[in-house]
C-alpha cells in the first residue's frame, strides 16, 4: 500500500519539461560522461561539444555516482516533449551509473553486466545450434585434415596480398559510399575520413569520429585480411556504418535540434548496441547477397590479384560462416564467468566460431579488454533486423528510408525490441 502511494506521488511530481529544461539535463549528462572518461579514457569514444565542458581534472567516483543517481531521479520526474529523446537519456544515464560501479571494482556475471551496460539480455547460444552450424560448414569445405585446417587453407587462398590491401579497401569504400549516397541525401557534402593502417590492437578496425562529418578509420593489419572482411570493414566503419551514423546524429540532432547529449558517445553504453547493430546490418543493406558476389568477382578479386573464377565458391563459404556469428558471445560468457581459461577460449572460438588461431587469440584479447561489449555486434544486428522487418516498407527504397530514420533519431535497445 505504501509503495503504491509513493508511485502515486512520483506520478504527480512528473511534469512536462520544456526544451530548455531538457537541454539542461542533457548538458549534465554530457559532463557526467566526460568526467567518467577521466577515469577510463576509452569510455569517451567521441566528443565534439563545447570545449569548456571538458573536465579540468578527476572527480571521485563516489561523487560521479551521486550525480548519475540524481540525474536518473530528475529524469524520472520528467515528462519530456520528445519521448525518444527522454528514453535515450534515461537508458544512457542508467548505464553510466552501472559503469561507475564497474570502475569502483564491482563485478557482475556476464549476463547481468551486459544488461546493466547495454540494456539488453544477451542471447543464449545452445551447444546443439553451434554443432549444427559447424556441421553444415564442414560439408562445404572438402579435403583432408580438421575443419579448422581446411578453413585456414581456404582463407589463405583468398587473403589480400599486403601490398594490395589499401587499393582493395579504397575500392570497397568507393562502392559502399556511392551506394549509400544514392539513398541517404542528408549526409554533409564535405563528409570524409582518413585511413590509417596500424598494428598491435585488439580490434580489427576502428572509426574515430572527429565531428564536422570527419572520421579517422584505423585498420589493423596484424593478420591477413580476406575479401569479405575488407567489404565488412568498408561498410561497417564507413558507409553506411559508423561514419554515416555519427554524421547523421551530428547533423540532425546536435546541429539542427541542439540536443547536445549526442555530441558525446560513451563506448560502454546502450548507444553502442545501436551503433554496432546498424553498422553490421548496413553491410547487407548496401551490398545485398547477389550484388556482393558480383562486386567481389568483377572488382575486388581483380584489385586483389585473385582469380575471379573462384569468387562463387568463396562467396558460398563466406555466406555460410554467418551461421556461427553468435558463438563468440558464448565464448565470452564462459570465459568471463570463469568457466573457461584463455587457451580453452581460443580453442572454443576455433571450433565453434571457426576462426583461425591468430584471430581467436586476438578475440580473447578483445574480450579481456572490452568484456561484454562483444554482444553489440551480432546481437545488435539481430535486433536491427527484427526492427527493420517490422518497420521498413517494401523494397530497397523502404528499407533505406527506415534505416536512415533509425540512424537519425534517438534509439534505445528497448525501442528496437
Ligand atoms: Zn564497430
Amino acid at each position: 500500500m505504501k509503495r503504491r502511494t509513493l508511485i502515486g506521488t512520483a506520478a504527480l511530481a512528473a511534469c512536462t519539461k520544456t526544451e530548455a529544461d531538457m537541454n539542461e539535463l542533457a548538458g549534465r549528462y554530457v559532463r557526467l560522461i566526460l568526467d567518467i572518461g577521466e577515469h577510463e579514457p576509452k569510455y569517451v569514444d567521441a566528443y565534439y561539444g563545447p570545449a569548456e565542458w571538458k573536465p579540468k581534472g578527476k572527480t571521485p567516483l563516489a561523487e560521479l555516482g551521486a550525480r548519475a543517481s540524481a540525474l536518473i531521479t530528475e529524469l524520472g520526474q520528467t515528462k519530456a516533449a520528445d519521448p525518444g529523446r527522454f528514453a535515450f537519456l534515461v537508458a544512457q544515464t542508467r548505464s553510466a551509473l552501472a559503469y561507475i560501479d564497474f570502475l569502483k571494482g564491482e563485478r557482475l556475471d556476464f549476463d547481468r553486466e551486459a544488461k546493466a551496460l547495454y540494456a539488453v539480455e544477451p542471447p543464449k547460444v545452445l551447444p546443439s545450434e553451434m554443432e549444427a552450424a559447424r556441421a553444415a560448414i564442414d560439408a562445404m569445405v572438402p579435403g583432408r585434415g580438421s575443419l579448422a585446417d581446411r578453413l585456414a587453407a581456404f582463407e589463405e587462398r583468398f587473403a589480400i596480398p599486403a601490398n594490395r590491401v589499401d587499393r582493395v579497401f579504397r575500392a570497397a569504400i568507393a562502392e559502399a559510399r556511392a551506394r549509400t549516397k544514392k539513398w541517404i541525401h542528408t549526409l554533409a557534402v564535405d563528409e570524409s575520413f582518413d585511413i590509417e593502417y596500424v598494428k598491435g590492437k585488439v580490434w580489427s578496425a576502428y572509426n574515430w569520429y572527429k565531428g564536422g562529418s570527419k572520421s579517422l578509420i584505423q585498420v589493423n593489419i596484424d593478420l591477413p585480411i580476406g575479401i569479405d572482411r575488407i567489404i565488412h570493414l568498408a561498410c561497417h566503419e564507413g558507409y553506411p556504418g559508423h561514419h554515416v551514423y555519427n554524421g547523421l546524429l551530428e547533423a540532425k540532432l546536435v546541429r539542427e535540434r541542439g540536443w547536445m547529449e549526442f555530441s558525446v558517445y560513451p563506448l560502454y553504453s546502450p548507444q553502442s548496441l545501436i551503433a554496432e547493430g546498424t553498422a553490421d546490418y548496413g553491410v547487407s543493406l548496401v551490398l545485398p547477397d547477389a550484388e556482393r558476389l558480383a562486386f567481389k568477382r568483377d572488382v575486388l578479386f581483380q584489385e586483389a590479384g585473385l582469380n575471379p573464377k573462384a569468387a562463387t565458391e568463396q562467396h558460398a563459404v563466406s555466406a555460410a560462416l554467418r551461421a556461427v556469428k553468435h558463438a563468440a558471445i558464448q565464448a565470452a560468457r564462459l570465459y568471463l564467468d570463469g568457466r573457461m581459461t584463455a587457451p580453452e577460449t581460443v580453442e572454443f572460438l576455433q571450433r565453434f566460431a571457426l576462426q583461425s588461431k591468430g584471430m581467436a587469440e586476438r578475440r580473447v584479447k578483445f574480450i579481456d579488454s572490452e568484456r561484454t561489449y562483444i554482444i553489440n555486434y551480432s546481437f545488435g544486428e539481430d535486433l536491427v533486423v527484427n526492427w527493420m522487418n517490422r518497420t521498413a516498407g517494401a523494397g530497397e527504397a523502404g528499407r533505406w528510408k527506415a534505416f536512415t530514420q533509425l540512424l537519425s533519431t534517438p534509439s534505445t535497445p528497448a525501442s528496437l525490441l
